[in-house]
């Protein structure tokens, strides 16, 4: 459904890494023995799309993010020992919402959030900003309108470790936004730099689709766009999980956060 920032790229990159799946991965970058609470599994699905579980350790609630293929997030799922209660629709195309009928019908009772008419099965409508809860972690819903009108990123916190993370479908990916469908390119300099580029600098990201190595060649834009900049964090094995923080000068000998959790 998307292409990556610049149109004269591939439209497709197919990912270039596989994800172990049901791993913890939050859990190997703690460098304490403070019990994690806020368990994040990447599934690869269709040809380049990622869907997500998230999991609170400590009450085993789950949710799921943009679960196109049910079959396949049911079955990482039923590993995990959690309860899934609550579906997050980032937007409503195909790709990202083109399960919900699905996992509905298998999973009767669902919460199914999102803020667009146009998503199957749609009983939460978020407002902006209006938190709620998956176990003890905190969700805060925040409009993105411009790749479609009704896009949310779910911003998710877990309050006994402090840690952060936001999914944002097909708003932001490693390297490049979505394509402006309803909106224009006003919007999502607003989105960027005024929403999720405020968001606390060690916020995880985890964006709808696999378009880094796509993205990372584009050379026209300035290094100083912070989309860009991440290159020098990244390489083309990493999944597209990275923090806010990146906004500094760049760091080549940093250690980069993302890596940690390659596969
Ligand atoms: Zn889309």
């Amino acid at each position: 459904m998307l292409v990556p920032l610049v149109s004269e790229l591939p439209q497709k990159s197919k990912p270039q890494f596989e994800i172990p799946l049901c791993i913890p991965f939050i859990n190997k970058r703690q460098t304490t023995s403070q019990e994690t609470k806020m368990k994040i599994i990447p599934i690869p699905v269709l040809e380049d799309n990622y869907a997500y579980i998230l999991i609170d350790d400590k009450t085993k609630e789950a949710a799921v993010i943009d679960p196109v293929e049910p079959t396949k997030i049911l079955n990482v799922l039923s590993q995990t020992g959690a309860k899934l209660t609550s579906v997050f629709t980032t937007h409503h195309h195909w790709d990202h919402s083109g399960g919900n009928i699905e996992l509905v019908a298998k999973k009767p009772g669902l919460a199914v959030y999102g803020a667009d008419a146009r998503i199957p099965e749609i009983n939460y409508v978020c407002k902006d900003h209006d938190e709620f809860k998956i176990g003890t972690l905190l969700v805060t819903p925040l409009h993105t309108p411009c790749h479609t009108k009704g896009s949310v990123c779910y911003y998710v916190v877990d309050p006994a470790t402090n840690e952060r993370a936001v999914f944002t479908g097909d708003t932001l990916f490693v390297g490049g936004c979505g394509r402006f469908f309803e909106g224009d390119a006003r919007d999502m300099y607003r989105i960027l730099f005024h929403v999720l580029g405020r968001l606390p600098e060690d916020t995880w990201v985890f964006c709808g689709h696999e378009y880094t190595r796509a993205n990372l060649k584009v050379r026209s834009l300035s290094r100083n766009c912070f989309l860009v900049r991440r290159r020098y964090l990244v390489n083309a094995n990493c999944p597209p999980l990275l923090v806010c923080s990146d906004r500094g000068p760049p760091k080549r000998d940093a250690p980069c956060k993302s890596r940690l959790v390659s596969g």
